[in-house]
């Protein structure tokens, strides 16, 4: 549909109406803007710094065969965030004149890609940056990428003896494996891996609060809370340790409040809390010196800076200055000296840097030309005919009122109906049957038409905006690269990459490949609030038309699954240089149907062999002719070695 169609309002729509629209200067970050040209660009440091145009940067990679769907990401802005982490925390500190110090680890389940954990090492070194760990094949990958002996190695997740020994162990090494007691018997396999080894792990307790959350991970806290310890467990747990001699190792106290935190209400709270556990856990004689307060910083998906799921009504700084202040208060009370203050923020480090990439192969929308006049049509569309001019001559109007356009759509409506009941009886032939439908549907749009923006829309005719909505047909599939739009219903920013200096006419949402009712993308940001379908450019056979994801730098990875065989995308790192200058750093290819099948079990070699023997059969029956045999093996085997996805 066209929505509006006012050709002088085309004329005057700029990159900053695309800008608003799309709320990109809200979301972004200043990372993204977009250029003279229509496109969006990429700014890693900001509004001075070099910038990268990221509808060219996808031409070039076309040309090294590196075909969409794509995942970009800016190791650049990576860098950045955990600088603006690290900065935010260190003017905390400056601030509130905190006589400790901040230092972060990153929880790898929230993007264990080899590179993206590489960059974090490196570029995090000067902070002596850490990980954390939650399983036994995560702390394989911190034990052996975490170099620096200053960082911590925070264990946490459910913990068996070969775990725990293996902390010990890492220990010895010169590293600073933290074991953190999260299920009340771990402290006995620490005692007795501890006693086994002659040596300690440090030590860490994870506090299970009684403090209120919000949000889609509420239920991280309270009682009945998957991980942590409560406060009598913690007092049991002490004991234990005092009497095996390993008070002495107790080193940190952790809690975690639930990923995406969207109020900050919420933290203030739980940092009370777990700032009064810490100064007991002190009073009781454990040496302490760090305070672990977990995941949870948030990313405001839709940059409305509200407490809604997709936002936060905090910025970086408050959450730092929050967490600074209040265990200093804490602390300062009781006279008791301050931790070192560790935060596993995943969220919030690694969203930015990464982009979803997408192009879209084609659209579909109710057809809603006007189909020609023909001699002797039927009652029915000789009134639907006549329903559309009477709109035409409405709207010309001055100020038509909203209710004479309702009652002409309820006429059109019942005009339709008419027609749907003469086919029933067998009075109406096809062609009369579609030319109605058809009819019917440029009525919709011509009302649609008259309203400058859908704002504006009265409300009895606001339901036809998504019947006349196209839906875009994405290559991609969203089980694979964005499952969280389907697991949770999460937002993330979804707009077009070019064509920005031209007013988006349509609305749409997006289908994916797989053959799923649930692969589609039609929740989008609306400031706060989730809108359904999102505003788009005609789609041009032929011509690309390129749409990215935004922020799923975090956890999507590593939920996707291989619905429908659809493998991993082709992902590349990208450095930005001088100008516009760039680097690819690593190309990560994308599966190939062979890996996905092999994936299944299946052996793409004997798949081959049994069409190829069905084939001879085939052929021997005078069926298929043996050029056509061959044609059918080359397109298999080429497809094999091939990405899961269409080829452009
Ligand atoms: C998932 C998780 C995190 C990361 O949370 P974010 O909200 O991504 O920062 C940190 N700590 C623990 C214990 C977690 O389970």
């Amino acid at each position: 549909m066209t929505y509006p169609d006012l050709t002088s309002h085309q004329d005057s729509w700029t990159v900053n109406d695309s800008k608003t629209l799309y709320a990109l200067d809200r979301w972004g970050d200043r990372y993204f803007s977009i250029n003279k040209l229509g496109h969006i660009c990429v700014r890693p440091k900001g509004p001075k710094d070099s910038k990268l145009d990221l509808f060219k940067l996808i031409q070039e990679l076309k040309g090294r065969n590196l075909q969409l769907p794509l995942l970009i990401r800016f190791d650049d802005i990576l860098e950045d965030r955990l600088e603006e982490l690290h900065n935010a925390f260190n003017k905390a500190i400056y601030q509130y004149s905190y006589k400790g110090h901040y230092q972060g680890v990153f929880p790898i389940k929230c993007n264990h890609q080899r590179h993206v954990i590489e960059e974090l090492m490196t570029c995090g070194r000067k902070w002596n940056f850490g990980l954390e760990a939650g399983s036994k094949a995560e702390l394989l990958i911190s034990l052996s990428l975490l170099e620096d002996p200053q960082a911590l190695l925070i264990c946490n997740g459910y913990k068996d003896q070969r775990y725990i020994e293996t902390a010990i162990l890492a220990r010895q090494l010169g590293r600073q494996p933290v074991v953190v007691i999260e299920q009340t018997d771990e402290v006995e396999r620490i005692i007795l891996a501890s006693k086994q080894l002659g040596a300690a792990p440090l030590i860490g307790i994870r506090a299970k609060l009684s403090s209120r959350s919000s949000g889609r991970w509420a239920n991280s806290v309270g009682a009945k809370a998957k991980f942590g310890l409560s406060i009598p467990d913690i007092l049991l747990t002490i004991e234990k340790l005092k009497k095996a001699e390993l008070l002495n190792d107790l080193r940190l106290l952790h809690f975690h409040v639930g990923s995406q935190i969207n109020d900050i209400a919420i933290l203030k709270d739980s940092l009370q809390e777990a700032g009064n556990i810490y100064v007991e856990l002190k009073k009781l004689g454990a040496p302490m010196g760090l305070l672990d307060v977990g995941g949870g910083l948030g990313v405001d998906y839709d940059g409305s800076q509200t407490a809604s799921e997709a936002s936060t009504n905090y910025s970086l700084q408050n959450y730092a200055n929050d967490v600074v202040a209040t265990i200093q208060e804490c602390c300062n009370s009781n006279k008791i000296e301050v931790p070192t203050l560790v935060s596993e923020s995943g969220r919030s480090v690694a969203s930015h840097f990464s982009v979803l990439v997408f192009n879209v192969l084609g659209v579909e929308s109710v057809p809603a030309d006007i189909p020609k006049e023909k001699e002797g049509e039927c009652l029915s569309v000789n009134n639907l005919r006549k329903t559309l001019s009477d709109i035409e001559t409405i709207k010309k109007q001055k100020n038509p009122s909203h209710s004479t356009l309702q009652e002409a759509w309820n006429d059109a409506l019942k005009f339709k109906d008419d027609a749907l009941n003469a086919f029933r009886l067998g009075y109406l032939g096809l062609p009369e049957r579609a030319m109605a439908e058809q009819l019917t549907w440029a009525c919709a749009k011509a009302l649609i038409q008259h309203f400058p923006n859908n704002e504006l829309i009265p409300k009895e005719l606001k339901s036809l905006l998504p019947a006349l909505a196209g839906t875009y047909y994405a290559n991609l599939s969203i089980f694979r690269s964005a499952p969280d739009t389907w697991a949770i219903q999460q937002l993330f920013p979804i707009m077009p990459i070019h064509r920005l200096n031209e007013k988006p006419t349509e609305l749409g949402h997006f289908a994916d490949l797989t053959c799923d009712s649930d692969g589609k993308l039609s929740r989008f940001i609306n400031n706060g609030q989730v809108k359904s379908l999102l505003e788009l450019h005609s789609f041009q056979p032929n011509k690309d038309y390129i749409i990215g994801l935004f922020l799923g730098g975090a956890y999507q990875e590593v939920m996707g699954n291989l619905h429908n065989l659809f493998g991993r995308t082709n992902a590349v790192h990208v450095r930005l240089g001088q100008g516009d200058d760039y680097h690819l750093d690593h190309i990560v290819k994308h599966h190939t149907k062979s890996e996905v099948l092999q994936a299944m079990e299946h052996n793409p070699e004997l798949l081959l062999e049994r069409v190829r023997i069905a084939s001879e059969s085939a052929i021997k029956n005078g069926k298929l002719k043996i050029s056509d045999a061959q044609r059918l093996m080359d397109h298999l085997e080429a497809s094999l070695r091939q990405s899961t996805y269409l080829q452009q």
